[in-house]
């Protein structure tokens, strides 16, 4: 049988037993370095990313991770997103309180929880049920009240929910899916990583009444956006 110092010192290899004091120190630390650090401004955004725990969203031997300047894999394939490329689809959007927006591709569910911060609701849509379902788990958990996790496509959007003032589109897609831009409020914002399956950039989409603007910005890989308007499971379209 082994001791009882043995099975603490392996939880702490496997990052389950740092402390709720060091994991908050590591976040306020990844705030100050990897987002402040790199020019994000909105203090609103910054404050949700000091208080939202990254290390709740992992799975428990990634916890000890959470913190690092990196995309993390959450299973079926896919990652969490690097915390600076949240932030950096996000500060652009200008998202006040009272928005209401669609974050496509819940993943982990942590960019949504950034979201539900910072606006009124977010409705937030994941194609993979084993991730949906574990999402919604990790944001009751949290009290995070104000997202609504949908199974699905969501290269369609939800247009149940629409019109949204934001989009958030966290996966690489092949082009703009022009559904999307159909449920945008009038002065709607939005953004999704355009490119191929190995390299995207940041476009951002701006709305209003019917003029577009489009801006590239930064380059990102991102797990691609699969379904109607993404690419097919295996990657080429
Ligand atoms: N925002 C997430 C990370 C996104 S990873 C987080 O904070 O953890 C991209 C996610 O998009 C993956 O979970 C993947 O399953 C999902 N995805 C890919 N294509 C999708 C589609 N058409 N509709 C909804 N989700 C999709």
């Amino acid at each position: 049988m082994r001791s009882l110092s043995s099975k603490i010192a392996s939880k702490f290899r496997r990052g389950e037993a740092l402390d709720a004091e060091e994991l908050t120190h590591r976040r306020v630390a990844m705030v100050t370095e990897q987002i402040a650090g790199r020019g994000i401004r909105d203090r609103y955004l910054l404050q949700a990313m000091r208080e939202v725990p990254r290390h709740e969203f992992l799975p428990k031997n990634a916890r000890c991770h959470a913190y690092e300047d990196r995309p993390l894999s959450i299973g079926e394939g896919q990652t969490i997103s690097q915390p600076y490329i949240v932030a950096a689809m996000i500060e652009p959007l200008g998202c006040g309180s009272d928005d209401h927006v669609l974050d496509i591709g819940t993943g982990s569910g942590y960019q949504a929880a950034i979201l539900a911060r910072l606006v009124r609701s977010v409705v937030s849509i994941e194609f993979r049920p084993s991730l949906a379902a574990q999402a919604r788990k990790t944001l009751t958990r949290l009290g995070i009240l104000n997202v609504t996790v949908l199974d699905g496509d969501g290269s369609d959007g939800a247009p149940i929910f629409s019109p949204y003032d934001a989009i958030v589109v966290a996966a690489g897609a092949p082009a703009v899916p022009p559904d999307l831009l159909s449920q945008l409020s009038k002065r709607g914002k939005m953004v999704v990583p355009v490119g191929t399956t190995d390299l995207q950039h940041l476009t951002f989409l701006r709305r209003s009444g019917q003029s577009l603007n489009e801006e590239v910005r930064e380059s990102c890989v991102f797990v691609p956006l699969v379904g109607r308007q993404g690419w097919r499971h295996s990657g080429a379209k």
